[in-house]
């Protein structure tokens, strides 16, 4: 036990510095998010997620968003809990087969004008888990995408460009 103690007290953390991260850059990219939702919808952006077999990375990325540094919701951009309420499908992951029917069945219940960006490298086309027997491919093999963010993970900054150019 003792020893247990010592070598906690002594040991350096095993986690990783934080990236670092260019924190006006990230906020002119969310206003200028938010005021092109305004112009272009009316009003602000409403997302609704959908993870279709990620490993939860991209997850991490999109939370980070609503974190206290990005703090999204300042700037109007705000994720809903139904589909019926979002303009923008963010999906995840490359889809496997447990979720090819939800997927189709939230992009059905999706009002239009809708549109479906598909994040991370696994969503274009199975990434990392392409070839598994578990799934059926990237997002475009079930439902249409308007547009693909790269990465594993993709940033906070790379998604709030993304849903920008989108808009
Ligand atoms: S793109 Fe990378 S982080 Fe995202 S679900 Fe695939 S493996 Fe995970």
């Amino acid at each position: 036990m003792r020893k247990l103690i010592f070598e906690s007290l002594t040991r350096r953390p095993l986690t990783e510095k934080a990236p670092p991260v260019d924190e006006q850059a990230a906020h002119e990219l969310a206003a200028a998010l938010d005021r092109t939702a305004r112009k272009r919808l009316g009003r602000s952006l409403a997302i609704r997620q959908v993870d279709a077999g990620s490993c939860n990375g991209c997850e991490l990325e999109i939370h980070a968003l609503g974190n206290v540094f990005y703090d999204l919701e300042r700037f109007g951009l705000k994720f809903v809990a139904s589909p019926r309420h979002a303009d923008v499908l963010l999906v995840t992951g490359p889809v496997t087969k447990n979720m090819r029917e939800a997927l189709k069945r939230t992009w059905a219940a999706t009002p239009d004008p809708k549109w479906v960006v598909a994040l991370g490298d696994c969503a274009r086309d199975g990434g990392l888990f392409a070839g598994s027997p578990a799934c059926v491919g990237g997002v475009q093999s079930v439902i249409p995408v308007d547009l693909h963010v790269p990465g594993c993970p993709p940033t906070p900054q790379q998604i709030l460009a993304a849903l920008l150019a989108l808009l």
